[in-house]
């Protein structure tokens, strides 16, 4: 028996994550889901971190736009939960929250020289390309012909497709107008995507882009002949695999405190196939380089002290999307599985999420017998607090006018680059 209103449910993130399982549950059931987000934006990685040159991808915003712009959902952009507001005061407000902040962390390569001026997590450089405000200082030095990649998953092939890409290509998508400028001027000549272990473990890694990595493959991996050997000579950008090494230690000029090289452990296989381990040969190698981009993955971070947090493997513990050991609260997204898979797994696993809640609903171990007083009682706290939040259409606003200064320059969108101006206006 529903309480008068319906069951209110919230979600913590508006990426994909969090709008699937808001879609599932309002599909099913008379429930009230609101969405909070730390930015003032919507829909996290899709936004973030999907490559400006695959704008197919982004067009889950549409049937996101659809999920926010249902009777039943509600949109609050700019609150950031574990600050604004804690989880704690989300489930006195709600029947159940669910956690889908996704994965803002970054996994460190733990060599010396990491912090030098000229290396930059892939984390970073993706959100400086796509305009997430925190990345606008970065601008990367391109001053250099070589960048080396740490890495071979997909968020590695992106960066470099982006560093090699020719403008006229990039000036067609959303990438930034700062990055846009700074990749025009670029030095950067040649890509080097290192990897631990061999082809064979690459190819395992899940991905709908299988066809890309069989191109690639069989590029890295087959003998040129003659004539091809020339058209790359002569080719004036290039990349390749280097497999089979691990970053030891960023080298420095003696004179300076910018970046030289790296040098990279020589690994051997023990074992075969997506089990391989690579281990250490003694070997090394010097590669001379100006720029280096790790891209050896994305962890989540806790936000909220009272929130169980596996911090071995980084996500909150759960079985099907239930927080263990703590009724009523439920995570989706790349925060219960870990920082892997695309937008249809995410799709997959936010849904068995949204079902693990509705059974517990249906079988009152959550309690919506008595109302709650949801968006209500958080909305006067953050008031109290000086926090305005940014609901969906105050994020139309933001749209409108990016998509107008796209159009004036032949782009689909000009992002806004600061939360302040996202702010004004939102709020106009
Ligand atoms: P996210 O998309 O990260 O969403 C989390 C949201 O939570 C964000 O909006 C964040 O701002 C918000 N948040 C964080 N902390 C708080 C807080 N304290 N309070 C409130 N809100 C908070 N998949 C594809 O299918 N195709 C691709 O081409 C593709 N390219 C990718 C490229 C990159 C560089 C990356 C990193 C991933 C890519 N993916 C791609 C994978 C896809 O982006 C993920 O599967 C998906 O975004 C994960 O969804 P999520 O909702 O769990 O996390």
């Amino acid at each position: 028996s529903f309480s008068s209103g319906g069951p209110k449910v919230c979600v913590v993130g508006s990426g994909p994550a969090g709008f699937y399982t808001a879609q599932h549950l309002i599909r099913v059931l008379p429930v009230m889901v609101d969405i909070y987000e730390r930015l003032p934006v919507p829909f996290g990685l899709v936004r973030f971190g999907v490559a400006p040159d695959h704008p197919e991808v982004k067009n889950v915003i549409n049937t996101f736009t659809q999920t926010a712009k249902h009777s039943n959902c509600s949109f609050y952009g700019n609150v950031n939960v574990g600050k604004d507001v804690s989880v704690e005061e989300l489930k006195q407000a709600y029947h159940a929250v669910i956690l889908s902040y996704g994965a803002e962390g970054n996994r460190s390569m733990g060599v010396p020289g990491e912090d030098l001026a000229g290396v930059y997590s892939a984390k970073d450089f993706v959100g400086w390309y796509n305009g997430l405000p925190s990345c606008q200082k970065l601008s990367p030095d391109l001053s250099c012909e070589t960048a080396v990649i740490l890495g071979q998953g997909n968020v590695a092939v992106d960066v470099a497709r982006i560093l090699l890409s020719p403008i006229d290509i990039l000036k067609k998508t959303d990438i930034t107008q700062p990055a846009l400028a700074a990749l025009a001027e670029s030095q950067v000549r040649r890509v080097l995507i290192v990897g631990r272990r061999g082809p064979i473990q690459v190819a395992y890694v899940p991905r709908p882009r299988k066809r890309l990595t069989e191109l690639l493959l069989k590029t890295a991996l087959e003998v040129p002949d003659e004539k091809e050997q020339e058209r790359r000579n002569k080719a004036s950008r290039m990349w390749a695999f280097r497999f089979f090494r691990s970053p030891v230690e960023i080298l420095t000029n003696p004179d300076s405190s910018r970046i030289a090289g790296i040098r990279l452990a020589v690994n051997r296989l023990e074992g075969s196939g997506e089990r391989a381990r690579a281990v250490l040969t003694g070997e090394v190698e010097d590669v001379s380089c100006g720029l280096v981009i790790s891209s050896i993955g994305y962890k989540s971070i806790p936000i909220d002290p009272s929130v169980p947090f596996d911090s071995r493997q980084a996500i909150v513990p759960n079985k099907m999307g239930r927080v263990q050991q703590a009724t009523g609260l439920y995570c989706s997204g790349w925060l219960k599985t870990g920082p892997t898979g695309v937008i249809a797994t995410t799709m997959n696993n936010s849904f068995d999420t949204a079902r693990s809640l509705m059974e517990d609903m249906e079988s009152g171990t959550v309690d919506i017998s008595a109302a709650k007083p949801g968006s209500q009682s958080i909305n006067s706290l953050l008031k109290k607090r000086g926090v305005k939040p940014v609901i969906f259409s105050d994020w139309e606003k933001i749209d409108s006018v990016e998509t107008s200064r796209g159009e004036a320059r032949g782009k689909p969108r000009e992002k806004l680059l600061t939360v302040e101006e996202m702010l004004q206006v939102a709020h106009k």
